[in-house]
Parts: C-alpha cells; structure tokens; sequence
C-alpha cells in the first residue's frame, strides 16, 4: 500500500455495538488505510467514553443524551455525518433509529457502509431514490449481501439469474417442531454459529433474519423477489451465492467473523491484508446444503409477501418483529408467537398511500403498538384460562 495517500475518514453511527467495535479494531489495526473522524453512541454515555479512549482523535456525540434535547441531539449527528471531511459514513445501529441519519447522510451525497437492515426493510424506495438523486452508495456489511455484493463484482446486471441467501438454520434446525413453543430466551440466544446481539439471535433462530434479507437483497441488487432463494448451509462458511443466466453459480466463502464483510465494506475497492484466516476447506471437510422447511420456519414466506405488498407492508413487518422480540426476550411472549403476531399485525395493516420518510415512522409506530395490544390480549386469555 503506498504511505502517501491519506487514510479513510470514517463517521461511526453505533460506536458501542458489536459491529461498532469490530471497526474500532479495524481502524487501531490499520491506521494507513482507515481513521476515526466520529463516534457516535446511543444513550450510553459511559461506553462511548470507554471506546473513545481508544481513538482521541474522533469527535465523540451521544444521538440520545439522557435528559438532553432529542432534536438538537439529532442535527448535532447529521451535521457531523454531511461534515466534509467524512469520506465514509458507517451505520452501524440496531432497528428504525437509523433511518432519519441514513437518509440525512445519503441527501450530502455520502456513501454508507450499512449494517442496519432495517433501514433498507423500512424504507428501501426511499432509499434507493435518495440514492439515485444524489449519487450515494450503500456498501453492504450484512455478511450475505457482502457475499452477493462480491460476486457480482465485474458482472452484468443483465447475466443474473438468482440471488440464494444462505442461513444456518440457528438453533432449532432439528428440534421436534412440537416442542418450539415451548423455546427458551436462552435456548434461543444460543446461536451455533455467529456471535451476534440478542435481537438478532432470535431473528436467526425464527429465521426471520432471513426473511428480512430477502427484502434488503431487493432493495440492494434490484432482483425480483421470486428470484432470491434461501438455502440451508449450517457450516455457515458459503455466505451467500449468485446463479447466473449461463448456469454458472458464484459463491462466497469465509470464516463465520463479521471483521470480514466490515473490511470488505470500509475498504472497497481494495481489500485488507489478512482480516481473518481463510477457512480450512479440508479440515472442514463437508459443505452441505439442504432446501428451507417452510412449516418450520415461516418468518421466510411471511417476509416475502410484505415484500411483495409493498408500501408500507415492509415497515410492519419490521417494527411488529422487533417489538414481538422484545417481548419474548422480556419472557411476555412465547417463541412461536413471535412470527404469529407479527402475521396478525400484517393482516390488520392499513394500506398506506404515500411512502414518505413520515408515513414510514408511522407505519412503524402503529405496527409497535398494535402488537403490544395482541400480546396484551393474549395473556390476559392465558390467565383467564389458568382461573378456570
Ligand atoms: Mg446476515
């Protein structure tokens, strides 16, 4: 690498998560090719001092400061994200909070690397449009779509056939599906492969991460959705694949660590020496590959369809997901009801007219609440039931 041009400047939106912190490690690691210019954290005033420690360079801002001024607080990040001296903004938050940054940062024409999904679940015309108008780029750190993204390096949009999204199964691939009701927080938090925070562990084990990439891979690669397919892989080392129209398949392959798709993504179009040691394909052994079962997992059809509905379907499904998790991990819900009060709160959603960014939050407010009243509903028949 030459020494005389300057590093990257990246603005890092989550800088106390899990993939927050695995850019800090890339940064300390390759301070030639990548520097801090801001961290920004949630409400947690202390960790991000802890990180910040690490990186006296960066400007350091809280999105939600305790007690502080919430809209104030949300300018201060927009003006440090569209500051000209970021060359990479990095969004790296959990759920719908994401959205108004992204946005912000996408409208001064910056490039993302994105690791919040729900973004482009949410909002991916609007997106997609903001894109178009102002020339921004998003470069994807979800592992698969980092897989698909890689593929189709040099290719033709015209040569795609599929996009086949491929997932471990989590922690319930074989369990009798008679005894899935009865799941525990921790059972479900126990992913056999990637190390990953709570809401997405549970999202692994319904499978409605899965489910959830198939609408980013729509929104990122402009594929129809009966042409994104899912595919068991419980080794999870194939990220992700492309079939062409030739009847060529393109794959991806890596160990399970998300440093590898965040390197990809900082980086691009160059690649980081040594990220992580590739896999070790004979001591590995066997790839295998197996199709989805749709009865044991539902979330995967579910996704499809708000897909194909549109509007302000994906949003719903999004926000009665988190909320419905948040509710198991709160040990309020059962695991299989899960995807069956986000099913509900899709059958009862209005249909929305216009997308915009205000339509979308309410979407995502009403579909919040309604799984709230569903739970609500249901346990008090539960404890009617236990009276009897
Ligand atoms: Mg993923």
């Amino acid at each position: 690498m030459s020494s005389s041009r300057r590093p990257k400047r990246l603005a890092l939106l989550g800088a106390t998560g899990s993939v927050g912190g695995q850019v800090g490690d890339l940064v300390l690691r390759h301070p030639d090719r990548f520097a801090l210019h801001s961290l920004i954290g949630g409400h947690d005033a202390n960790a991000l001092k802890l990180v910040a420690q690490a990186h006296p360079e960066a400007h350091v801002l809280l999105a939600e400061p305790a007690g502080g001024d919430r809209s104030a607080a949300a300018s201060a990040v927009e003006r440090v994200l569209t500051d000209p001296e970021v060359d990479l903004v990095v969004v790296a938050v959990s759920g719908s909070a994401a959205l108004p940054p992204t946005l912000a940062a996408l409208r001064a024409g910056k490039d993302i690397a994105l690791a919040t999904k729900e973004v482009l679940v949410m909002a991916g015309d609007l997106v997609r449009e903001e894109m178009r108008r102002h020339g921004s780029q998003i470069f994807p750190i979800d592992s698969e779509h980092s897989a698909i993204w890689q593929c189709l390096w040099g290719e033709r949009r015209e040569a795609v056939r599929r996009l086949i999204l491929t997932g471990s199964g989590g922690p319930f691939l074989r369990r009798p599906l008679s005894t899935l009701s009865g799941v525990t927080v921790a059972e479900a938090l126990a992913h056999p492969r990637w190390k990953m925070g709570p809401k997405i562990t549970v999202d692994s084990a319904t499978m409605m991460n899965k489910g959830l990439e198939i609408l980013e891979a729509h929104v990122l690669f402009d594929v129809a959705y009966q042409d994104i397919d899912v595919l068991v892989h419980p080794q999870s080392v194939v990220h992700s694949m492309v079939q062409f129209t030739d009847g060529s398949i393109k794959a991806q392959l890596g160990v399970p660590d998300m440093h590898l798709p965040i390197a990809v993504a900082l980086s691009y179009p160059e690649r980081v020496p040594d990220v992580v040691p590739a896999p070790d394909l004979g001591a590995i052994g066997q790839l295998t590959f197996e199709a989805l079962d749709e009865q044991r997992f539902p979330a995967v059809a579910l996704a499809r369809a708000a897909g194909e509905r549109g509007g302000s379907a994906p949003a719903v499904l999004n926000a009665a997901n988190e909320q419905a998790v948040a509710l198991f991990l709160e040990g309020r819900i059962g695991f299989t009801d899960i995807v069956a009060l986000v099913r509900r709160a899709l059958a009862e959603a209005p249909a929305a007219g216009s997308m915009s960014l205000d339509s979308l939050l309410s979407a995502d407010r009403w579909a919040r609440a309604r799984v709230l009243e569903l739970a609500g509903e249901g346990s008090q028949r539960t404890s009617s039931k236990v009276r009897t």
